[in-house]
């Protein structure tokens, strides 16, 4: 009986040391096994967080780009120091396009930070790097306000309608330019007094915050009778207005003098006479010049193609001394800016207001 139990017991034991050794062996790899696993986990964690990260980033970005497309927004990274002051920003309205140079640029430098944004207002745009600057030359679809803005890491350019910002939208058109002299008294022409006008009244209505105005040319250029009415329809101008003088040859033509307004007699609207009206009243009771009247302008090719109420006024005759003598004044200039500023408020106050 002892020695059976003994041999049971013997068993026992042997069996429980074979276990414990099985047991243990079992522990360190189920040990070694679970560092693994663990590793693994962890590993499948990191992976499942720089999905999430990624899908995120993608999201973040997705979203950016959204909001530059609902919002018409272009951003640019600027390089290193670079702050707003140091960029150019070049805007040419004839030909719709508008340019940003960026200084401290290498030729990797838009790989790495590509230009992000909305296309909805472009045409054509291109980007490269010449001589350490970066250039981002755009062609736009039509004439939009450029608003530049930055946070310090990016500028922002935001494109948009005008008519969203102002009141009113004008266009005003300096008659002839260039090669295109127009009418000719002895030293003068006619483009320079058309031009001294139009840059008096450009200095009213750049002091009008209500009303955007646009130029078919503010330097000796001479854009196209096509660019011109262009200008205006392509904007919805709310009025368009061309500065010109007059000249005569031939008998008696000195002793002409006096403003004429050239209107749309065909407009069906009736809004150019209206406002070639508006314009000979005030061009005459300013000046105190003769009033000649209004002349059918339907032949005019910026007249018969112009979408907004038009008007083209004929200030003075530069063939009558008199006239010229007060079209190349400084302070005669200055009124006929003046005249031609309340006309263009007059008219719209009238039209557009109410
Ligand atoms: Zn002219």
């Amino acid at each position: 009986m002892e020695k059976k139990v003994m041999r049971i017991s013997s068993v026992i034991l042997g069996m429980v040391m074979v276990l414990c050794v099985g047991l243990f062996l079992g522990v360190s790899d189920i040990h070694y096994k679970s560092e693994v696993f663990a590793k693994e986990v962890e590993e499948s964690r990191e992976y499942k967080q720089s999905l999430k990260d990624r899908m995120r980033d993608e999201i973040e970005n997705a979203k950016e780009l959204a909001s530059f497309a609902d919002k018409g927004q272009i951003r640019i990274a600027l390089p290193k120091d670079i702050t707003e002051s140091d960029i150019k920003l070049k805007e040419d309205i004839t030909n719709r396009e508008y340019q940003v140079v960026i200084p401290n640029v290498n030729d990797e430098y838009f790989d790495s930070n590509p230009i992000m944004g909305s296309v909805s207002v472009i045409d054509d745009f291109s980007v490269y790097e010449d001589f350490g600057k970066g250039y981002f030359d755009i062609k736009l679809n039509g004439i939009y306000e450029c608003k530049h803005t930055t946070d310090g890491e990016y500028l922002y350019l935001d494109f948009e309608d005008p008519h969203k910002i102002y009141d009113n939208v004008v266009v005003i058109d300096a008659g002839h330019g260039g090669k295109d002299v127009g009418a000719i008294q002895g030293k003068y022409n006619e483009k320079d007094i058309d031009l001294d006008i139009v840059l008096k009244l450009k200095a009213l209505l750049d002091n009008d915050t209500s009303i955007k105005a646009y130029y078919t040319r503010l330097t000796d250029v001479n854009p196209s009778l096509e660019e011109r009415v262009k200008l205006s329809n392509d904007v919805g101008a709310d009025v368009f207005l061309s500065v010109h003088n007059n000249s005569l040859s031939g008998f008696g033509s000195a002793t002409t003098s006096g403003t004429q307004v050239l209107y749309y007699v065909s407009d069906n609207t009736g809004n150019s006479k209206v406002f070639a009206d508006i314009c000979l009243d005030k061009l005459c009771s300013y000046l105190g010049s003769d009033n000649r009247g209004l002349v059918n302008g339907d032949d005019i090719y910026i007249i018969h193609n112009s979408k907004s109420p038009v008007a083209l006024v004929e200030i003075g005759f530069l063939s009558n001394q008199s006239d010229l003598i007060k079209l190349t004044n400084e302070d005669y200039q200055k009124e006929c800016a003046k005249a031609l500023y309340d006309s263009i408020k007059e008219m719209i106050s009238k039209t557009y207001k109410e």
